[in-house]
């Protein structure tokens, strides 16, 4: 039990959990703070994200500065998630998993728009007579409209879905191979917490999120940014088992094997859903 954790719930006793401390990757990392926060990458953060009672402790992740614009708290969530990965998932303090699960839906919704836009306009631009048809004829445009209104949601939910699988995924290899014992072993809500916030990788590697990147950046700096994130999930998922259960080397490699048979999963279960769901509609 960490001093981020106990930010919710019943009042825990103290418990300066160094460990949490003793594995803060933002030790030797120059960020200006009052540019942009590297934890939470707001760049109102002011030290806002940090637990006031135990120092350099990271307690909030940007979505959840309620005080904040959504937009702004989405932007900078999705680009901490994946341009400070280790940074934001080797310090992820737990806390409620509806916050996160709110992100997640917020991020795939977005992300899935994104794609609709990167197929439809070209789609549009290729076939004029049937996108002509599609906004134009009443008997097309309802069911188009129709199969959007439920495809686009859909495609966000089940996205997210898959992120929860991978989270519990991670999870099931930290649990199994951590030296820490029971009691200081991190709750599976912390697992959640880190699939849900994932997320944010769909919507920043996706067309939103480099818009979005080169509007606020610009455009060189978006692309040096995006360059970088080979490796993305694997990075995130060794600094988060390296800051949650404490493993390092080859108990985090055989953790890391557990999370992609989860990730392989949760890709089969969606893909299988998608496909169900053409068909689905083909046939009705
Ligand atoms: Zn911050």
């Amino acid at each position: 039990m960490s001093a981020t954790r106990s930010t919710r719930g019943p009042p825990q006793p103290a418990d300066p959990a160094p460990e949490r401390q003793s594995v803060d990757p933002l030790d030797g990392v120059d960020v200006p703070a009052a540019v942009l926060c590297a934890r939470c990458g707001l760049s109102e953060c002011g030290g806002s994200c940090l637990d006031p009672r135990a120092s350099g402790v990271f307690a909030r992740v940007a979505w959840e500065h309620a005080e904040w614009p959504w937009h702004r708290r989405l932007f900078a969530t999705a680009r901490a998630s994946t341009l400070d990965c280790e940074v934001l998932f080797a310090s992820l303090p737990d806390g409620p998993v509806g916050p996160a699960l709110t992100f997640a839906l917020t991020a795939e919704l977005f992300a899935a728009l994104g794609l609709l836009g990167v197929l439809g306009v070209p789609l549009c631009a290729l076939f004029p007579d049937v996108a002509r048809a599609c906004l134009f004829d009443p008997a097309l445009r309802g069911p188009v409209l129709r199969a959007l209104a439920v495809g686009v949601p859909g495609l966000a939910v089940l996205l997210s879905l898959a992120h929860v699988l991978h989270g519990l995924s991670i999870d099931l290899g930290g649990r199994r191979d951590t030296a820490l014992d029971p009691a200081s072993r991190p709750s599976r809500t912390l697992a959640l917490r880190f699939g849900l916030y994932a997320a944010g990788w769909d919507l920043m590697i996706g067309p939103v999120g480099a818009v979005l990147l080169a509007l606020t950046v610009g455009p060189r700096a978006m692309i040096r940014g995006l360059a970088t994130v080979s490796g993305l999930p694997t990075r995130a998922t060794l600094a988060f088992l390296k800051g949650a259960y404490h493993l390092e080397g080859e108990p985090a490699r055989r953790a890391l094997l557990v999370s992609y048979w989860g990730a392989g999963i949760a890709t089969v279960l969606a893909a299988a859903a998608v496909v169900g769901a053409v068909v689905a509609a083909l046939t009705v």
